[in-house]
């Protein structure tokens, strides 16, 4: 394979709402920018599917929003986040606007001063594409650079700084080797580890996976959000013996609400790496208010944007490991040369296990069921086949996939209670005593690390009984202003 380098001073991974914003505020700013897709831009991400509604509030209502988004996370989100996302969502309309992007302001929610809906003019699965496409043209304005179709397959740490990465070229197979002096990591949840989902196709975690790999701290990651008809959701927790094959023919999974864990700044552990949008955890704990998705994306990816900009002014950029280069190199050529399982069939056993086994009826004996179809699943992580260079996406999807199904299943057996959008069947009542606590997971000289912690209450505490409920929330009766 023949590889080509690159070397940039901000580099954005993704291009949903969260990377075509930091790109747009990093370019801003004066850095070079490269944003590296494994899409065209066409192609249906996250964003581009979207219903396209954003959490609305007047700016005098941001002590409610704050109020109601931890309250529907269930007291495990992070308040310090929910600070900064209070304080500039009831801008994102704005900000939006300025770039020429049509919305509408449903509910009347300014002048009745309440909370609300800002959404996207347009329906249908594309809705999304009116958003990405104004904002790719403002990152080019800016003079924002855009690899597209092009698949990064590890990150590259150097000395505990993010130096960059390495990807494929699904076009023609090159390799890519993309030096950096910091990075934005905004390439979205990973809803398609479940055979049912309304996610499109491409939400595989990757990044998640990856910086877990480089050594990158996950927080909440059991916290998946499903979809699921209400009016069932009360047969779902009488399940006896789960899975119960009737329900397993509804609902689907949505919504990654844990993700790497990143701070105000939308800094992660790793120097120089950021992270925005749905690959990240923490603003939303256990569940999120309906639009919160949309408006959390361009808060923490603008914030990444910015700040990315920043640290790139005073560092340099060394080029890439030869070794790393060379071990990504032989990885992707051993599966462009396997005789074993095609990667579509792979991803297919593995949606299916945890779908069955680790969706919406968890209990400890299908969770521990899910884990023994993962270790069935694990020797093909060194034989599974791609068979073109555009397969070899099929290929590093089911990878990702499957390290983050463990970590999810580990999790899930851990928290021992329901909340938000986190059923467990065996323990269908929230644990306020135990569990207001978040679930840690990193890598530590190659070994698994887990640490349950108090969750960061920095203003509102004891918590309230949590919602449990299905998708996304409606927002809670408000408070008198
Ligand atoms: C059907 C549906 C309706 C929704 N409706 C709403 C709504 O109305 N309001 C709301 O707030 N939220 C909604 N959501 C959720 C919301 O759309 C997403 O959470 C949000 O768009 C995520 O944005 P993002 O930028 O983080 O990621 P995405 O939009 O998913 O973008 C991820 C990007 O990363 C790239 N990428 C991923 N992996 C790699 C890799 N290995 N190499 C290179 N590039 C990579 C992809 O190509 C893509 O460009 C909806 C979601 C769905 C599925």
């Amino acid at each position: 394979m023949e590889c080509i380098s690159f070397s940039t001073e901000v580099l954005v991974l993704g291009a949903g709402a969260a990377g075509l914003v930091a790109a747009i505020e990093a370019a801003q700013s004066g850095a070079k920018v490269l944003v590296v897709s494994k899409m065209g831009p066409q192609d249906t991400n996250c964003t581009i599917s979207a219903w396209g509604g954003f959490t609305y509030a007047p700016e005098s209502r941001v002590h409610e929003l704050f109020r109601q988004v931890v309250e529907t996370s269930g007291y495990l989100a992070n308040q310090r986040l929910v600070e900064v996302f209070a304080h500039r969502a009831p801008k994102v309309a704005q900000y939006l606007a300025d770039f020429g992007v049509a919305l509408d302001v449903l509910d009347e929610a300014d002048k009745k001063n309440q909370l609300g809906i800002v959404k996207l003019r347009g329906k249908g699965r594309t809705t999304g594409l009116a958003l990405t496409t104004r904002l790719r043209a403002r990152a080019e304005e800016l003079g924002a650079k855009f690899l597209d179709r092009v698949m990064v397959s590890s990150l590259v740490t150097e000395d505990g700084r993010i130096a960059g990465v390495v990807g494929v070229d699904l076009a023609d197979g090159k390799l890519l080797s993309i030096s950096t002096k910091a990075m934005v990591l905004a390439t979205g949840g990973g809803a398609c580890l479940y055979g049912r989902t309304d996610n499109p196709a491409g939400a595989t975690a990757d990044g998640i996976a990856m910086a877990y790999e480089a050594g990158a701290e996950l927080v909440d990651l059991e916290c998946v959000s499903f979809q699921f008809p209400a009016n069932r959701l009360d047969g779902l927790f009488a399940v006896k013996n789960a899975p119960d094959e009737g329900l397993l023919r509804f609902g689907g999974a949505h919504y990654y609400l844990g993700g790497l864990r990143i701070d105000e700044r939308a800094r992660t552990n790793i120097d120089g790496m950021y992270a925005a949008g749905e690959t990240t955890g923490g603003v939303f704990g256990a569940a999120r208010l309906g639009g919160a998705a949309l408006a959390d994306a361009v808060v923490f990816g603008a914030m990444a944007g910015k700040e990315t900009a920043i640290i790139a002014m005073e560092r340099q950029t060394n080029g890439l490991s030869r070794a790393h280069v060379e071990r990504e190199r032989r990885r992707m050529e051993k599966m462009l040369a396997s005789k074993g399982t095609p990667a579509p069939e792979a991803t297919e056993r593995l949606r299916a296990a945890m779908w069955r086994y680790a969706g919406t009826m968890k209990t400890r004996q299908t969770l521990e069921q899910a884990g023994r179809e993962l270790d069935a699943l694990e020797p093909l992580r060194g034989d599974v086949r791609a068979a073109n260079p555009a397969q070899l996406r099929d290929a590093l999807e089911f990878l990702n996939l499957l390290t983050v199904a463990r970590l999810i299943v580990a999790a899930s057996l851990l928290r021992e209670e329901s909340r938000g959008c986190f059923w467990r069947l065996d323990f269908p009542k929230p644990d306020n005593a135990n569990w207001a606590r978040n679930i840690h997971m990193w890598q530590s000289g190659g070994k698994a690390q887990v640490a349950v912690r108090q969750s960061v209450m920095s203003r509102l505490t004891p918590p309230t009984q949590p919602r449990i409920g299905a998708g996304c929330f409606p927002y809670l009766p408000p408070t008198e202003p």
